[in-house]
Formats: C-alpha cells, sequence, structure tokens
C-alpha cells in the first residue's frame, strides 16, 4: 500500500455518534434518517451510516441513485431514499437495489410508466411537495390531480410525503406557512390514497428550532457531523464537529524583509521572516480564497497564510513560532493545543458555509478514522 501524504481528515465517529444521539433526544418518538449524501458531507457515507445506525438512525438518505446504490453494496439494509431529482433510467436501479425515490411531477409519473413493466417490486415513493422552496416537487395546486393519477398505478406505493425549507433556521414566519401548506397537502393525499406512512419536512436547523416540522421523520444532514446553519443555534443545540484537517510543514525558509512570497508576488514580508510551506492547495480543496486571508495553526499558535494558495501548496509565515521545524504538525481545520480554527470562522473568511467546505474536500485528501468499531 502506498503511505499516506501528510495532508489528512480526521474523522472522529463517536461525535458522529454523540451527535446522533443528540438529535434523537429532541425528536420524541420521531424516526431520523441520516442525510449521507456528498459522500456523508465529506465524512465518508458508508462509515457514517453505521455510525448513524449504531446510535438510532433507521433511514439514510443520499442525492443520487448511484449514492443509494453504493449502500446497498456495503450491505445497509434500512430504508434509504433519494432526495434529489433523478430520471426514470435512475429509478430502474433504485428500484431493483430497493431504495425509495421522490415523485415530483406529474411528467415524470407518466414517463416512470413506461419502465414499470421492469419493476422487480413495487416502487417506493415519496411525494415531494413545493411549499416554498421552488426547487422540485409537485405545486399544491395540482396535488388532487397528482394523487388520483397515482390511485390506479399498483406498480408504486407511496411511502412517504414530505417538503423542504429554504430557511428553516432564520424565517420561522415563511417555515410555520410552508408546515401548514404541508399539512394541507397531507390531508388531501390521505383522502385520495389512504395512509400515507411517512411525512417529513425537517432538515437539521428546522429539527433543532421548528418543533412544529417534526412530524414522523427527520432529514438530518449537517448537523450529524457537528455543525450549525447558524452559529447561535449552538445555544439551542450542543454538537460536536467529527472532522480535524491537518497537515504537516514540508519546507521552512528565511525570507530577508521586503521579498515578496508565491504566485503574483501578492504577499511582501516586512522583517526577516521565516516562512513555512505546506502541502496542501485549492487541488485538495483548501479554498484559494484564503489566499492572504485564513491563518493556520502551527505549534498552538495561529499563523497567516503568506501570499496565494497555490494548486498543491500554501506558504504560511512561522516567524513568530518558537522553534518550529520541518515535519511540525499544521491543522487546517480544528485544535491544537489551546488555540481553535473552527469551521465557523473558515467560512468568513471563504464566504461560504460549511457544506461547501466539506464537500469541496478531495479524495486526495485521505480519511483517517477514530473510534471506528464497524
Ligand atoms: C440535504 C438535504 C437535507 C439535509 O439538510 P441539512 O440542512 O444538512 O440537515 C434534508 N432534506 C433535503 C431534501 C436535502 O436535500
Amino acid at each position: 500500500m502506498i503511505s499516506m501524504r501528510p495532508t489528512i481528515t480526521e474523522i472522529d465517529l463517536d461525535s458522529i455518534g454523540y451527535n446522533v444521539r443528540q438529535f434523537k433526544g429532541i425528536i420524541s418518538d420521531a424516526e431520523l434518517m441520516a442525510v449521507i449524501k456528498a459522500d456523508g458531507y465529506g465524512h465518508g457515507a458508508i462509515e457514517v451510516a453505521w455510525e448513524a445506525i449504531k446510535n438510532g438512525a433507521t433511514w439514510l438518505g443520499v442525492a443520487t441513485a448511484k449514492e443509494g446504490i453504493q449502500l446497498r453494496e456495503a450491505g445497509l439494509k434500512i430504508p434509504v431514499l433519494v432526495l434529489g431529482g433523478i430520471t426514470p433510467e435512475e429509478i430502474i436501479d433504485c428500484n431493483y437495489n430497493d431504495i425509495d425515490v421522490a415523485v415530483y411531477s406529474n411528467n415524470f409519473l407518466k414517463q416512470l410508466d413506461r419502465y414499470s413493466g421492469i419493476f422487480r417490486r413495487p416502487l417506493n415513493i415519496h411525494l415531494k411537495i413545493d411549499t416554498g422552496m421552488h426547487r422540485i416537487g409537485i405545486q399544491p395546486k395540482d396535488l388532487r390531480f397528482f394523487a388520483k393519477e397515482l390511485k390506479d398505478r399498483k406498480h408504486m406505493n407511496t411511502r412517504g410525503i414530505f417538503t423542504h425549507f429554504p430557511n428553516a433556521a432564520g424565517d420561522k414566519e415563511f417555515s410555520n406557512q410552508q408546515i401548514k401548506e404541508f399539512m394541507d397537502c397531507v390531508n388531501l393525499a390521505e383522502e385520495i390514497l389512504g395512509k400515507v406512512p411517512y411525512k417529513h419536512t425537517a432538515n437539521s436547523a428546522a429539527a433543532i428550532n421548528l418543533i412544529e416540522s417534526h412530524f414522523n421523520l427527520l432529514r438530518i444532514g449537517l448537523g450529524l457531523y457537528g455543525y450549525h446553519d447558524e452559529v447561535w443555534l449552538k445555544e439551542k443545540l450542543e454538537l460536536r464537529p467529527a472532522l480535524t484537517w491537518k497537515t504537516k510543514i514540508t519546507s521552512i525558509r528565511k525570507v530577508k524583509k521586503g521579498n515578496r512570497v508565491g504566485y503574483g508576488r501578492t504577499y511582501m514580508v516586512d522583517r526577516d521572516s521565516k516562512i513555512a510551506t505546506i502541502p496542501v492547495g485549492y487541488a485538495d480543496g483548501y479554498k484559494r480564497i484564503l489566499s492572504n486571508n485564513g491563518f493556520v495553526l502551527v505549534k498552538g499558535r495561529r499563523v497567516r497564510i503568506a501570499g496565494r494558495v497555490c494548486m498543491d501548496q500554501t506558504m504560511v509565515n512561522v516567524t513568530d513560532v518558537p522553534g518550529v521545524c520541518e515535519g511540525d504538525e499544521v491543522i487546517l481545520i480544528g485544535k491544537q493545543g489551546n488555540e481553535e480554527i473552527s469551521m465557523y470562522e473558515m467560512c468568513q473568511w471563504a464566504d461560504t458555509i460549511p457544506n461547501d467546505i466539506l464537500v469541496s474536500i478531495k479524495d486526495r485528501v485521505d480519511r483517517v478514522y477514530s473510534n471506528k468499531t464497524v
């Protein structure tokens, strides 16, 4: 086996287990769907899935058919729902692998009929209702017609009905309006189709901040990994970030006052300095916008990124770090000594959200698990 680069993420599965239990604690009898799309938000879908199940998750949520099939191939047997829009061809794969799909338009329903002859089992569907996100979903005004169409289709089993919030944390008034519209849709669907077993609307933020959204299943993504959509939600539910991103110094050089560092020569050293190079760059998902802007930790101290983040390497100014050596550990996100670079801080520097940082981390960055039991 090829040895690992020093640039790795460490994933603490115990923290993920803890976060699942935290959510279980606030959702009473409702079931929890662990949303593990995009390879578990960059934490590894399979590992996160096993850990979530061990701590009480009974559903898994993914974005694509392929992501769902990978879970089945890994031996995961619990219900899986593809949350996103997919093609009729992908639906065949889902049917063969006993994966539930979202149904969100009449046209789509018709297309599905063309393939129903080769289904291996009734297709489990969840009606996606568009109550205000305007991404995918049946318009409430079309639901009656839609449900009637569905009623006669024996090859489809309506197992769920759901909707999604565009701003669960920030706009309670709008979210509550969505819930009201959703409930009207549930009543109408059940009037025509009979009881629909699963009703779900909540993502992580809604789970924490909008009790009325819980119904009997919640779709928890970001929170599983220990982050909140808004930092103030921390006060309402404590979560533990599972990921640490680290590397090691590969080179240190002295650079005299007045010299400039890196591409474009954008960083000027204003005194005689020590510049360290670390083997991480934007090809690893370390955002280029962090150039001259972000910080890392070395020997428990914050040091500034010096110049532009390159594709594969980045320079940092370690002049004020006593005893700094090549090979020293560097924290990109996480704790070292008494210091921390938090995800939220990096998001400010990079003008983005935790989800984006997490899923940007490339496969080239090896993932190391701690507390792995399965
Ligand atoms: C990604 C996703 C979720 C999970 O949302 P978080 O905010 O990460 O908890 C829930 N529902 C749908 C439809 C999604 O696409």
